[in-house]
């Protein structure tokens, strides 16, 4: 989509905000909002959002049809998404849109459709020092990014982390703790792309970081798509005249 503006939805579940008055001190205006006003500083982008609550969960079949890529932050409530929506954007992904999830989205009903896994981790939240490995400085979503960066505090996530084999792994995590974790996985289903992105706590400031607002930016360029199609499955007449005689019929493929 070089030279066209990418259409990017915030999805977020927006429930802890709401809730809890620690996560609220950190993201007065949800955690979706914070994401969207990252993204929005580029002048390439066009960001929305959407949340859990809204008719058909945000995501209507006119939101879908003008979305590039999607984002996705979700913990408490995956179970009250629909399954209808997941069918939507599942689909949508397949046809080329792309996907970012976002931390606790490992456990949405949309990553674990998209990958078939059960996307299982460790976990731990003390608060500790996350330090970000990147193991593709090559790669679209590592430029302008140091050998590593650090997140002061973040939940741990540690492996085994239940996914299969990513096309790539951008970012290893190491936790203070001791235990490592594959926090920036690339995948391609159908014609999209999908970026799995580890931090993101409810209780820290992660979406204010410039580093972790630089991986988002170039997630969303990596992930939007170049190509939109669909997936028939068509009976199909040959190019070229078929010579070969079938043993079951005596006849050659193709009559003359
Ligand atoms: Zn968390």
């Amino acid at each position: 989509m070089a030279g066209k503006t990418i259409r990017v939805t915030v999805w977020g579940e927006f429930r802890h905000e709401k809730k809890n008055e620690a996560v609220r001190k950190v993201y007065p205006d949800g955690m979706h909002k914070a994401i969207q006003a990252g993204l929005a500083k580029n002048a390439d982008m066009s960001v929305r959002t959407a949340t859990l609550d809204e008719p058909e969960n945000g995501i209507t079949d006119a939101v879908l049809a003008q979305t590039d890529v999607l984002t996705w932050w979700g913990h408490t409530a995956h179970g009250e998404v629909q399954d209808a929506v997941v069918d939507k954007i599942q689909k949508r992904v397949l046809e080329g849109m792309g996907l970012i999830i976002l931390h606790s989205g490992h456990f949405s009903k949309i990553f674990r459709r998209m990958l078939g896994t059960n996307c299982s981790l460790k976990w731990r939240e003390v608060g500790e020092k996350e330090r970000l490995w990147v193991v593709e400085p090559s790669h679209p979503i590592a430029q302008g990014l140091g050998e590593y960066f650090e997140l002061p505090h973040e939940e741990m996530y540690g492996e085994r982390f239940d996914i299969p084999t990513p096309d790539k792994v951008v970012f290893v995590s190491w936790f203070e703790g001791g235990e490592v974790f594959r926090s920036g996985c690339c995948w391609e289903r159908g014609f999209g792309r999908m970026f799995y992105f580890r931090p993101g706590h409810e209780t820290y400031p992660t979406f204010f970081d410039a580093n972790v607002q630089k991986v988002l930016t170039n997630a969303v360029r990596w992930a939007a798509p170049n190509f939109y199609g669909q997936h028939p499955c068509p009976n199909t007449k040959p190019l070229e005249t078929i010579h070969s005689v079938d043993p079951a019929t005596g006849k050659a493929g193709v009559k003359q």
